[in-house]
């Protein structure tokens, strides 16, 4: 049974560390209750850009079985990724995994998962960055969810930005990019692979497919929002 850790409210150490720095919205930065459950104020919960549907087939996507998608990349939502990804703000990740658990929650059909594998970062990017956003992702729902988290996946070389190429190009920039590290890991298992956004879907389809040819049984991914 998945537990709902950061949807139990905080407990008595978390809430003698918000009497010092009290909790802040991460979308608009209003200051919150100390009880609050989730770091987001009712307006700013009230709107996000919602997709309103759960796991399907994306036929952009090759190799994945099924894709949740909670939220479409605009407005807030686009803004708080933008935070966790270039402004330094990883904890933000937490409080997008909650989000994308209780979004989850409203869907009677959610697969059956062995193991979360965040979709990695190329080791020269994430010194740079100092953190995997999609792996503080994949932590933050592991915990929630109660499965656990494994970096079965490594960037072997480094590519180029995916905002700044095209589709063709980024298929071509991404063939090869992505390798198991440890297949043993993954064989037999019926995989979650967890990202920020999607947009063309070429990295969660190269990250599937190497999956795949490792023994994954069954590999689904879930992404904060869809562009
Ligand atoms: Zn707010």
């Amino acid at each position: 049974m998945p537990r709902t850790c950061c949807l139990d409210g905080p407990g008595l150490r978390e809430r003698l560390i918000r009497l010092l720095y009290p909790e802040k919205c991460v979308f608009c930065g209003v200051l919150l209750h100390d009880s609050v459950r989730i770091s987001a104020c009712e307006p700013c919960l009230a709107s996000l850009p919602r997709h309103g549907k759960g796991f399907e087939r994306i036929p952009r996507v090759p190799w994945i079985d099924g894709m949740f998608a909670p939220f479409t990349y605009e407005d807030s939502i686009e803004r708080a990724i933008h935070a966790m990804k270039f402004f330094g703000k990883p904890k933000v990740a937490r409080t997008l995994a909650c989000l994308m658990w209780e979004e989850m929650m409203k869907y009677p059909l959610i697969p059956d998962f062995d193991l979360i594998v965040p979709v990695p970062m190329h080791w020269r990017k994430r010194m740079s960055r100092g953190y995997n956003q999609s792996e503080r992702i994949g932590q933050a729902l592991g915990e929630i969810m109660d499965i656990p988290v494994k970096n079965a996946l490594a960037k072997t070389r480094h590519t180029k930005p995916q905002s700044l190429s095209s589709r063709e190009e980024r298929l071509i920039n991404l063939k090869n990019s992505v390798r198991v590290t440890d297949p043993e890991v993954v064989s037999g298992l019926s995989i979650l692979l967890v990202d920020d956004v999607v947009t063309t879907g070429a990295t969660l389809g190269t990250c599937a497919q190497a999956l795949r040819g490792a023994g994954a049984s069954w590999v689904f991914a879930a992404v904060i929002a869809i562009a």
